[in-house]
């Protein structure tokens, strides 16, 4: 199968990795062409020069960039994907987009008989390199059909959520929730650590009980308590999937003040944290305006 990877970045390398051997034949092409050219001497795929170079005779084009607004400039213009995208061709984009962009995209492909499933990813840099993602998908069946083979080369659960965009936003209100969760375990463990109980002990109480969570036991135990904060998933990427999870809150006219809260709190911290911060260091804030540093006193 003739496959297409565009956006060679933080996941979308190590998910277009697995795309490498049979029953594939891949091309890649990223915007900073020296990261395809990494990627190629690596892993023996076909460098596009172009979109559309990458798009020429492949059945399937993958896209994961940071938002849909990139995968619709993507689209356009001589170099564009549109430009040599063929009838029976399948667009599959692995961005965490927004479900509107989504709907407008499939309708633009439909047109010229391409077709289009919404596939965003969960489970992190770590989970791109094993292979184990979970991916939400939207679209028709027949569509998702197509897709699947190339989604469980890197996913162990694909998960058909809905028509096109429903992909999008249950991976926007899942990060919601994320979010929230560290934002809120956060400032829990800076007033206890400004009460003088160790942040390690409070974890090890909390992930036994149950106010526990993916930041409680993973997140913030390997990242914060050490104060490494190493750069996986941006901040940057973090504010605008909660943005799109706030925008189908508002869209569906269902009461959400939390969600919302939760979208002021992370587009001021992308604002004071800036484009490179990661999404962990969001507890920097929380540090900040407590005064207290919430670090492990010490192994046991
Ligand atoms: P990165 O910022 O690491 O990479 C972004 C990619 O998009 C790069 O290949 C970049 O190219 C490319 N790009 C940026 N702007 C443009 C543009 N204008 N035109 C063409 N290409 C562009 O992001 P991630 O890989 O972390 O994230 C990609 C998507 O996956 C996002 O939607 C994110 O929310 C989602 N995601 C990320 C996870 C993670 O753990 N990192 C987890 C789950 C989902 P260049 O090399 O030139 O900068």
């Amino acid at each position: 199968m003739r496959v297409s990877f565009l956006g060679l970045g933080a996941i979308g390398r190590p998910m277009a990795v697995h795309l490498t051997g049979s029953p594939f034949e891949l091309a890649v092409w990223n915007r900073t062409r020296s990261r395809a050219e990494e990627f190629t001497a690596a892993h023996g795929a076909r460098l596009a020069s172009t979109p559309a170079d990458a798009a020429r005779d492949a059945e399937v084009i993958v896209t994961c960039l940071p938002t849909s607004r990139e995968v619709k400039e993507l689209l356009d213009g001589p170099d564009g994907l549109l430009a040599t995208m063929r009838e029976g061709a399948l667009l599959v984009d692995c961005t965490s987009g927004d479900p509107e962009s989504s709907r407008e995209i499939a309708r633009r492909l439909a047109e010229r008989g391409i077709g289009f499933v919404d596939a965003p990813v969960s489970g992190g840099t770590s989970g791109a390199e094993a292979g184990t993602l979970t991916v939400m998908v939207g679209g028709d069946e027949h569509a998702v059909q197509r897709a699947r083979v190339v989604l469980e080369a890197f996913g162990k659960r694909i998960v058909h959520c809905g028509p096109v965009g429903a992909g999008h936003a249950v991976k926007a209100v899942n990060n919601a929730l994320l979010a929230a969760q560290l934002w809120a375990t956060g400032e829990g463990l800076a007033a206890l650590s400004a009460a003088g109980v160790d942040p390690r002990i409070a974890l090890e109480v909390i992930n036994a009980s149950s106010g526990r969570s993916n930041a409680s036991e993973n997140l913030i135990p390997q990242r914060v308590l050490d104060g490494s904060f190493p750069r996986t998933f941006r901040l940057a990427l973090l504010d605008k999937d909660v943005g799109i999870a706030a925008g189908v809150t508002r869209g569906e006219r269902t009461s959400a003040p939390m969600l919302q809260l939760t979208a002021e709190l992370f587009r001021l911290a992308h604002v004071e944290l800036g484009e490179e911060a990661d999404h962990v260091e969001s507890i920097r804030l929380i540090e900040r305006w407590s005064g207290v540093e919430i670090r492990s006193q010490g192994e046991e």
